[in-house]
């Protein structure tokens, strides 16, 4: 049977895809956008106004229609994420079924398609987990669904034993429990969790979460951002307990070519590229790549103790210092004493284009803070990890890194972080036996990740069954 056609003449069926609005879930959604995109199906990408991509930087064949989502700027830079989420899925629940219902344009600048067309002009809506509330729109209305899950197939199964984990006590988290193995959730531990520990945040988080799973099980299929060769048995466990289709077509990036997944025009603060050239002056495999991520905020005597473990560690660093690293400021200087004595090796960037930065030769090791897309593209380029977890998915991932995986070291805190655990952290990576033997195993995962991804790897099998998938439904 031909594929129908859109109001264009375009034979390629359509997908809308809905990106939450943060960096960390903007970039794997864009390049699932590219990956699908590649094999066929058109696609639009449905945006808030809140870091809305522009559109004179996306590939051509993408279309991308922005959404009024009423966020006011504090909530949106605040780290106040269960607040933000909510607030979202209230506010754009309206624009969102009315692109559904053809009541707001698929393009920008056309006519609606009127009532009812736009059924027949979408495949397929394939939104981020946390947009609860535009799943069950476009369930209600008889358009597919999928979710898309951007972090680890071990963070979706915390979400799944949510209210089984607060039955059995091991949440809200305690200082006493902190150590306590979660016997379901093997092989974390409570404090690998991280949920709020006061009840009222709790109770929020705990909502939240209960809406995720209750949309991801009445949806179509669950893609996940992982693939099988590290997270079969995480996979499979969804599988079972959701009853759904589950597609781990991860990591997503290593999938579709950069070129095609608007990701650097997308960067949510300016990419600083001078550090490319910088570090075209240094030695190959000698320097360290050092970022906490999108969202991460620590304190500034923290910020010093990092600082001073680099220093400490006497290897130049590439160092993304960006607003809001340090909690409530925009910007922050070294002192003159640290500065004179890391003179000529290291440098500092408010934003680095990262997946370039870890396929730099220069590069010998990543000081991460672990979130899931940083350790996807550090996996694929073989680059080794020292973790310094902070929250949310990060502990739970640098519990898998550092013992599952065992392709990264952790920073050991214990009351609080200090220069000499940074510094030991890299030098047991870079010096030690131990370490050897950590480098070999994240180059064995970087051939590993490159079978999963070329042709008729599992992840790029899991991809074709997910395009069939939308092509029959
Ligand atoms: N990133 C980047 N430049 C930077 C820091 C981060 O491009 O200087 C990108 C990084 O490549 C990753 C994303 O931002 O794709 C961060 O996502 P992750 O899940 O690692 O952490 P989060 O920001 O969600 O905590």
């Amino acid at each position: 049977m031909a594929p129908p056609s859109d109001r264009n003449g375009c034979a390629r069926r359509r997908v809308l895809l809905l990106p939450l609005p943060y960096q960390g879930h903007i970039n794997p959604m864009l390049r699932l956008a590219a990956a699908l995109h590649a094999r066929g199906l058109a696609v639009t990408i449905v945006h808030t106004e809140t870091r809305a991509p522009d559109r004179r930087n996306l590939p051509a064949g993408y279309e991308l229609v922005v959404v009024p989502d009423g966020i006011p700027p504090e909530l949106a830079a605040s780290n106040d994420i269960p607040s933000f989420v909510f607030a979202l899925n209230r506010n754009c629940e309206a624009p969102f079924r009315d692109i559904l219902t053809g009541r707001r344009a698929l393009r920008e600048g056309e006519e609606a398609a009127g009532e009812g067309e736009a059924g027949r002009v979408v495949a397929c809506v394939v939104a981020d987990v946390d947009w609860f509330a535009p799943l069950a729109a476009a369930r209600e209305l008889g358009v597919p669904a999928l979710a898309l899950m951007t972090s680890s197939a071990a963070r979706f199964r915390v979400y799944l034993a949510y209210p089984r984990l607060c039955e059995k006590g091991y949440l809200p988290v305690q200082e006493s429990n902190l150590d306590t193995p979660v016997d379901e959730l093997p092989p974390l531990l409570v404090r690998d969790l991280h949920v709020a520990m006061d009840t009222a945040r709790h109770a929020t988080y705990a909502d939240l979460l209960d809406r995720i799973v209750a949309g991801v099980r009445q949806s179509s299929g669950l893609i996940l951002n992982t693939f099988d060769a590290i997270e079969r048995a995480d996979v499979e466990h969804i599988r079972r307990e959701t009853s759904t289709p589950v597609f781990p077509v991860g990591p997503l990036h290593a999938l579709s070519p950069a070129a095609a997944a608007p990701v650097q025009q997308s960067s949510v603060l300016p990419e600083d590229r001078s550090c490319l050239e910088w570090l075209n002056t240094q030695l190959p495999g000698s320097v360290l790549f050092v970022s906490f991520g999108s969202l991460v905020s620590i304190d500034a005597d923290e910020f010093l103790e990092v600082a001073w473990g680099l220093a400490g560690s006497n290897r130049p660093f590439l160092w993304v210092v960006r607003p809001r690293l340090v909690r409530g400021r925009d910007s922050v200087e070294l002192p003159g004493e640290l500065l004179e004595e890391t003179r000529g090796r290291g440098k500092i960037v408010g934003w680095a284009p990262q997946e370039e930065v870890l396929s730099h030769p220069a590069v010998s090791a990543f000081v991460t803070h672990g979130g899931w897309n940083s350790t996807l593209e550090s996996m694929s380029r073989g680059v080794p990890m020292v973790c310094k977890p902070c929250g949310g998915d990060q502990l739970g991932t640098t519990r898998y890194v550092c013992d599952v995986w065992k392709v990264g070291i952790r920073v050991e805190v214990e009351d609080k972080l200090t220069r000499e655990g940074i510094k030991a952290a890299i030098e047991r990576l870079m010096d030690s036996k131990e370490g050897g033997v950590i480098r070999d195993r994240m180059r064995e995962m970087c051939d590993v990740v490159s079978k999963c991804t070329t042709k008729g790897g599992c992840s790029d099998l899991a991809l074709q069954n997910l395009v069939d998938f939308i092509n029959l439904s």
